[in-house]
């Protein structure tokens, strides 16, 4: 079933930490990421039962303060509500495997469209639970997305993971939170951290919990497991994938309208920093000019205000040259991103973790993912104003002292129009037609676009996708006539609550933001939960 390549990392993996096949027999792999790769094994209890884990082999190069502080939060976080626990851990020089118990999951695309509201709410109350106990140990996760919160619907179980770029909030209860955050303010670069020397305090000889300590027969046939569901998560899987935005939503006729609407569609927003702008006037340097590609980047980061003269130039200004670049915590994948960290903020708190379970609950209530596509910040800031509003975006940055300006204003839009819409969810016959879910759908295909003028938003005039396309999953306007509540699954029914909490989750400003234990007790989890 496995290629000869998942055949010889498992042998690789047994190389490098030989204690591993005493133990277990992997089967196969589960997930690959930049940092890791998972295995599904299997070990026989002293029962007889045979039971499957998850193996996370780290990459040698992680940092040992980085993989202890994973581990101590698994270890005192998890376990419970709805939080991965930790079995036991291996480590063989640079080598570490973490053994976790394995949760079978749903991979995320496959069910979207199929999940009913009721599993939708089931769902992102779940979400909450895990956020709520990760927040009260101080932990920051960073990076919740759906391939870090394992689903299964058919047992109804749910499991936070992934805590590689989990932070400490000043209070933190996890020790070697508080010690990377230390190690951050005495130095941001990350070359420095790599040069830190230490003992990975991390159980080298500890003994196995007695039942996983039998000694597995290596009888288990490949032909058992099924792939895993790595890959689809990523943003060039399946054909199931249509995110609201970036360029894979662009046709070839989309190409050709926007360069003729360019001039018209054009939209412009800058970020600057109210701080760095004021130390900056303070001391200007002179400057060479620079051209070109780096200096485009740099001049679209300088702010509108009096004290620059770059802005809309080719070329970065001496001011702009003097600004010490922020350096903030910005981990996580750039469409999960909350404004305060595409921004820059440097603090940063528990909030960012309820944004980005907000994107979860935007893409779970629209059917849509990725719901937001970008590349990079600009780009996902970009793509959060035509959702939230330029206005509303540069009035919360200013609470966490950005300034965001915006030449073209953009009106916020109404959740459950932008949800409706793009699930195609038609109640009553007055609630919009065809042609104007087409409209709609249009509108929300922007670009981004750099150019020597700085960023720019456009709108694409593209073609809504063929109907033939995307029928598999969207509801011909008959079968909307036809269907009964039973294939609404809840659909038509989605109270005002569910975009009440949506709005609240998608609080620009991470102050007023609802918190895990807010959220938890929303009033759309009042009755039926
Ligand atoms: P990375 O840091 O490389 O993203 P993760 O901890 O997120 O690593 O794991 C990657 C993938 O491996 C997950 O998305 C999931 O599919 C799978 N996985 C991780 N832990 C488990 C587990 N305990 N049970 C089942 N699958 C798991
Ligand atoms: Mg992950
Ligand atoms: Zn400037």
């Amino acid at each position: 079933m496995f290629g000869g390549d998942v055949a010889g990392e498992i042998e690789k993996l047994y190389a490098a930490v030989p204690q591993i096949r005493n133990i277990f027999y992997v089967m196969g792999k589960i997930g690959e990421g930049t940092f890791s790769s998972v295995y599904l094994a299997v070990a026989r209890l002293k029962s007889g039962e045979d039971r499957k884990f998850a193996l996370k082999h780290l990459i040698p190069t992680s940092h040992p303060t980085r993989v202890a502080a994973e581990l101590q939060c698994l270890t005192l976080a998890g376990g419970e509500e709805n939080v991965m626990g930790v079995t036991y851990c291996f480590r063989k020089n640079d080598h570490v495997v973490i053994v976790m118990p394995y949760l079978e999951h749903d991979c995320f695309v496959d069910i979207l469209h199929s999940l009913s509201f009721q599993e939708v709410k089931e769902y992102i109350y779940n979400l909450f639970n895990a956020l709520k106990r990760i927040h009260h140990f101080g932990i920051v996760h960073r990076d919740v997305k759906p391939s870090n919160f394992l689903y299964s619907r058919r047992l109804k179980q749910y499991a936070l993971v992934d805590f590689g770029l989990a932070q400490g909030t000043p209070d933190t209860q996890i020790e070697l939170l508080k010690i990377l955050q230390t190690k951050k303010q005495g130095s941001c670069s990350k070359s420095n951290l790599h040069t830190i020397s230490g003992n990975i305090p991390v159980p080298r000889d500890v003994v196995l919990p007695s039942s996983t300590k039998q000694s597995v027969k290596r009888h288990w046939s490949h032909s058992q497991i099924k792939p895993g569901n790595n890959g689809k998560e990523g943003l060039l899987g399946g054909s199931t994938q249509r995110s609201v935005f970036g360029e894979r939503n662009f046709n070839v006729h989309s190409t050709v309208i926007h360069e003729v609407n360019a001039e018209k569609n054009i939209k412009q927003f800058k970020i600057t920093d109210a701080t760095s702008r004021k130390l900056a006037a303070r001391k200007p340097v002179s400057a060479k000019n620079t051209s070109g590609g780096v200096a485009r980047k740099a001049a679209s980061t300088c702010p509108a205000s009096l004290t620059c003269e770059c802005y809309a130039r080719d070329q970065v200004c001496s001011i702009c040259l003097a600004r010490t670049r922020q350096v903030a915590p910005r981990a996580g994948t750039p469409g999960f991103r909350a404004p305060e960290v595409l921004t820059k903020c440097p603090n940063q708190s528990t909030a960012i973790d309820m944004w980005s379970a907000g994107i979860i609950f935007l893409s779970l209530l629209s059917g849509r993912y990725h719901f937001f596509n970008a590349g990079d910040d600009m780009n996902a800031l970009a793509q959060i104003m035509t959702i939230r509003g330029s206005r509303e975006t540069a009035q919360a940055a200013k609470q966490f002292g950005k300034t965001v300006l915006c030449s073209k204003d953009l009106p916020a839009k109404d959740l459950r129009t932008l949800c409706e819409g793009l699930r195609q969810v038609c109640i009553a016959p007055t609630s919009g037609t065809e042609s104007d879910v087409q409209k709609q759908r249009a509108a929300l295909q922007m670009k981004m676009i750099e150019n020597q003028d700085g960023w720019f938003l456009e709108e694409a005039c593209a073609t809504p996708p063929a109907n033939t396309s995307e029928s598999f999953s969207y509801m011909s306007s008959a079968d909307r006539m036809d269907s009964g509540q039973s294939t609404m699954n809840g659909w038509d029914k989605v109270p005002d609550e569910a975009y009440h909490l949506l709005d609240r989750l998608l609080d620009m400003n991470p102050a007023t933001r609802l918190t895990a234990a807010e959220a938890l007790s929303h009033p759309l989890f009042k009755y039926d939960l």
